[in-house]
């Protein structure tokens, strides 16, 4: 995986080692001596990782990485701390800042490049979500606010033995999420088995013997209903290697016993806001998308959604058109004003959509037009259809408040062939439409010839 990574460091031999280390392993590296100039090229050069040292003059690793935390256009990025320190609560006091690891110096290489493939998977999920969500707002959606801080009401399974298990529930619980302690991977599996299952993390406690904890964490990373599910594993000093394979397989980070418990804190928050993070962004984007798609007023699908399903459609198949429009809709809004025409149209999309099936696709087309395409319907049944959707209108009157609308539907067929265009099959579902309005209204026709659609009779 080939990535750009950024390293900020006052000291020009540091920065020249790990610019070879990383070079030998074609990652793309730039170089920046301060702060300040970790800054500026942060926000000029895009990089999908920041090695970033924590002793350096005037603005130190802590306040460099608040700023680039800050700033929007780098605050996705991910911050590796480098440092001497091994202080504790120096560590904490890196992680509160919004960074993502720490390194001690002398950097070791098999870390290094474990925990930089590990940031640049999440990276790349994110940047995918990102993409699609600023597409989603190039369609008008609201931008999105930034990272969430709140952990509170998260909920997170814990695979521990007992006493190391409530050590971390009570981490976890000052934070206000929500622990579920288990003590087996059968456990663990079964409670991850459970359909309404959600998890915002994972944390696996790796007992000194076995490794049917990894097993376990690679069944996650394996199944897409926990893919995404971030992974903090717990591990001795010793365990060195299973944590690097850990991170092979796709784990997030990780603490080492005895476990400092604002570490572990730190550290968890960062996962559940990452993973609260990129949820919002799908959430987003589903909704985004259903609004790009929908017509506001009735909820049923735009003609912008319609004319695309209708091209798909019949290039796969056979497809029934129908046009369909409400007959004197002009009087009906004379009658009973602006709001009870609304209410009859959106009482009109319910019932076309209620005699339709889940495939068939109804759409509001213009202002009281809607176009409906019929899966797969042999053209006698699309007849019988068209004839129960207009039956469903003229059946029952629409109560609109003070008083009741009559309502009929005038209704043009174009059952297509295969190959037909779109705008071809929707000006033949038309035209017959036309015919259907000039003979008196509340009624179906057929269209004659799709292929070769006659002139509106206006
Ligand atoms: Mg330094």
């Amino acid at each position: 995986m080939s990535a750009r990574v950024l390293v900020v460091d006052d000291v020009p031999v540091n920065r020249r080692l790990l610019e070879a280390k990383l070079a030998a392993e074609f990652y793309e590296v730039a170089m920046a001596a301060s702060g300040a100039e970790a800054l500026a090229m942060a926000s000029k050069w895009s990089p999908d990782v920041i090695l970033l040292d924590v002793m350096m003059p005037e603005m130190d690793g802590f306040d460099t990485c608040r700023a680039l935390k800050d700033q929007p256009v780098t605050a996705h990025i991910p911050v590796v701390m480098v440092t001497a320190l091994i202080d504790r609560s120096e560590r904490v006091r890196g992680l509160e800042a919004g960074a993502d690891d720490f390194l001690s110096k002398p950097v070791d290489d098999a870390t290094l490049f474990a925990r930089l493939r590990s940031l640049l998977r999440t990276k790349q999920v994110q940047d995918a979500w990102r993409l699609r969500a600023e597409t989603a707002r190039q369609l008008g959606v609201e931008p999105l606010p930034g990272p969430q801080a709140v952990v509170a009401g998260s909920t997170v399974l814990v695979l521990a033995d007992a006493a190391e298990a409530a050590e971390i529930g009570a981490c976890l619980r000052a934070d206000g999420a929500v622990p579920t302690l288990l003590s087996t991977v059968e456990e663990a599996t079964a409670a991850l088995a459970v359909p309404s299952a959600r998890f915002d993390l994972a944390i696996l406690a790796l007992p000194a013997v076995g490794t049917e904890h990894l097993r376990l964490a690679s069944r996650l990373k394996a199944q897409q209903a926990t893919r995404d599910l971030p992974v903090l594993l717990v591990a001795d000093p010793a365990q060195r290697e299973l944590v690097l394979r850990g991170f092979e397989i796709g784990a997030s980070d990780y603490v080492l016993r005895p476990t400092d418990g604002n570490e572990l804190r730190a550290r968890a928050r960062n996962q559940i806001r990452r993973r609260r993070y990129e949820e919002r962004l799908r959430t987003d984007l589903d909704r985004s998308l259903e609004l790009a798609v929908s017509d506001p007023l009735t909820g049923l699908r735009n003609r912008r959604f319609v004319q695309h399903h209708l091209e798909a459609a019949l290039r796969a198949g056979d497809v029934s058109v129908m046009m369909i429009d409400v007959d004197r809709f002009k009087a009906i809004n004379d009658g009973h004003g602006h709001a009870g025409g609304d209410i009859v149209l959106r009482e009109v999309a319910e019932r076309l959509r209620s005699q339709l099936r889940a495939a068939d696709v109804v759409a509001r087309y213009g202002g009281e037009e809607f176009l409906v395409v019929l899966a797969d319907a042999p053209p006698e049944e699309a007849v019988a259809i068209a004839e129960r959707l207009r039956v469903a209108l003229e059946k029952t009157p629409i109560p609109t408040g003070q008083s009741e609308a009559s309502v009929t539907v005038s209704i043009g067929l174009a059952i297509t062939p295969v190959g037909v265009s779109a705008s071809e099959a929707v000006a033949a579902a038309d035209t017959a439409l036309y015919r259907a309005k000039a003979l008196g209204r509340n009624r179906v026709e057929v269209a004659q010839s799709p292929q070769h659609p006659p002139q509106r009779l206006g």
